[in-house]
């Protein structure tokens, strides 16, 4: 797909699975097990699935995915199954390598979305994306170094220690557009200052909804994570982006989403859902 100055490429980086009750917050199981069947350790299946965007000038990557700095222990916790899909054989899927990436744009720095951002050689933290200059909002940025007790989990600091050593990060405030082409959104109810990035020309606009929307399953506005800081705000933050996707016919990208890289949304004058099926890439 191309949108504006960018051709789009669907980068799958790993498989896993996280806890199918903490993933649809108070959304009783009957109701989300339809949509997301468990398994024994009532896990439901998931991806973490990254964007691409090629034009002449930039070669950015929005998140990493859970990379593969993990311990056993850790792996069989979160199911990370790295040998059916990687960032490496995705990437080479379409003629590119980790190199060759001008931008990494992490949405926000929870360990499955930056997890990739760096990795242990010899047991020392080296950057994925050597050539890469990390876009991260500042707000973020805070919370991840002092997290709170509930979200401290979330946050490890080996995804980003090395890139600051190596000045390699740029600090925004993600309201404004900081790379061509590409417009801005900022959400508080998942973690504080999650940036999306918006790519769009007159006749299209994509949205990647990073943890505002992980799965398609999570179109209806009740149907939120228990691992969102404010719940109460994401809803309302989706509440506010729907009418306009609808609206204006926009693709919406799910991170999270076992099965569909992308969809439209309709509204059915009570609930938002799911339109048309959209593939980025094949
Ligand atoms: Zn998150």
């Amino acid at each position: 797909m191309k949108i504006g100055p960018y051709q789009l490429y669907s980068i799958e980086t790993s498989e896993f699975a996280l806890d199918g009750g903490a993933m649809f917050g108070i959304i009783p199981k009957p109701l989300w097990e339809k949509k997301a069947p468990v398994d024994e350790q009532n896990r439901i299946e998931m991806v973490t699935r990254s964007l691409l965007l090629i034009s002449d000038e930039h070669k950015i990557i929005v998140d990493s995915g859970n990379g593969t700095k993990w311990q056993e222990k850790f792996k069989d916790i979160y199911r990370i199954d790295l040998d059916n899909l990687n960032l490496e054989k995705s990437l080479a899927k379409y003629g590119y390598t980790p190199t060759d990436i001008t931008d990494v744009y992490c949405t926000h720095l929870h360990f499955d979305h930056i997890g990739g951002n760096t990795k242990l050689v010899d047991g020392k933290l080296e950057p994925v994306f050597s050539n890469a200059t990390y876009w991260i909002q500042n707000e973020n940025w805070a919370l991840a170094n002092s997290p709170s007790e509930k979200d401290a989990g979330s946050f490890m600091s080996d995804d980003w220690s090395v890139l600051e050593e190596n000045d390699m990060i740029q600090f925004v405030d993600g309201r404004e557009s900081f790379l061509p082409g590409i417009d801005q959104l900022l959400t508080y109810g998942h973690t504080t200052g999650m940036m999306h990035p918006i790519i769009g020309d007159t006749s299209q606009k994509l949205i990647y909804m990073a943890d505002l929307v992980p799965m398609a399953a999570h179109i209806p506005l009740p149907w939120v994570m228990a691992y969102d800081n404010q719940p109460v705000r994401t809803v309302k933050e989706k509440g506010e982006i729907l009418p306009r996707i609808v609206d204006e016919d926009w693709i919406i990208f799910f991170e999270h989403d076992p099965v569909h890289q992308a969809s439209s949304v309709q509204f059915d004058g009570k609930h938002y859902k799911l339109k048309d099926t959209v593939t980025i890439s094949e």
